[in-house]
């Protein structure tokens, strides 16, 4: 199966992001991610049969719960994301999550961590350039990192929580 560990939203932050989708839609047309798929990725396990090793190296997370802010925006070429406001915590998750997995054993590429909410992808503007865009500042408290599994349901995208860690209070 297809693994990857990542960040549930809140439901205004969803909202938020959706709001900044509609937007685009009106300016361009691209595959958009279903609201419900929003999320914020963490690391990249990939297929694996070894959904315990995953399970077991997650629940070896050692870190406290804390808040994230939407901000600002960005593109990896014709991939269009939402950020994150610079975040320690956040940096430091992503980091104890990638040793974590990798000590267990899963082979992660090595790239730089950019927090991003992806929005789009192959987006192209009915005319010019990608245009500005920025959702609404919105704050959670993020309090659990997830184990996600990515499958096509009936050519549908699916993404199913198959463990949650809780962050400590
Ligand atoms: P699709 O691949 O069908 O366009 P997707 O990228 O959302 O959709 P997955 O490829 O299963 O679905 O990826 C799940 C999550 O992991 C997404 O957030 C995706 O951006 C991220 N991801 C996928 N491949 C990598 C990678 N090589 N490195 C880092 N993150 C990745
Ligand atoms: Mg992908």
């Amino acid at each position: 199966m297809r693994l990857f560990a990542a960040l549930q939203l809140s439901e205004d932050m969803k909202s938020a992001l959706a709001d900044t989708a509609a937007e685009l839609a009106k300016l361009g047309k691209g595959r958009f991610t279903r609201t419900e798929n929003l999320h914020l990725t963490l690391a990249f396990i990939g297929e694996t049969p070894a959904s315990d090793a995953a399970v077991e190296a997650l629940g070896g997370l050692d870190a406290a719960c804390f808040e994230m802010t939407l901000s600002g925006a960005g593109h990896f070429e014709n991939l269009l994301w939402a950020g994150i406001a610079p975040n320690p915590a956040l940096e430091s998750l992503a980091a104890k999550t990638f040793s974590l997995l990798q000590e267990a054993g899963f082979a992660l590429e090595e790239r730089e961590f950019i927090p991003h909410i992806t929005l789009v992808r192959d987006y192209k503007p009915f005319e010019g350039e990608i245009p500005q865009f920025a959702p609404a500042e919105t704050c959670m408290t993020v309090t659990h990192v997830s184990l996600m599994k990515s499958e096509q349901i009936g050519g549908k995208l699916t993404y199913t929580e198959i463990f949650s860690k809780a962050l400590l209070p």
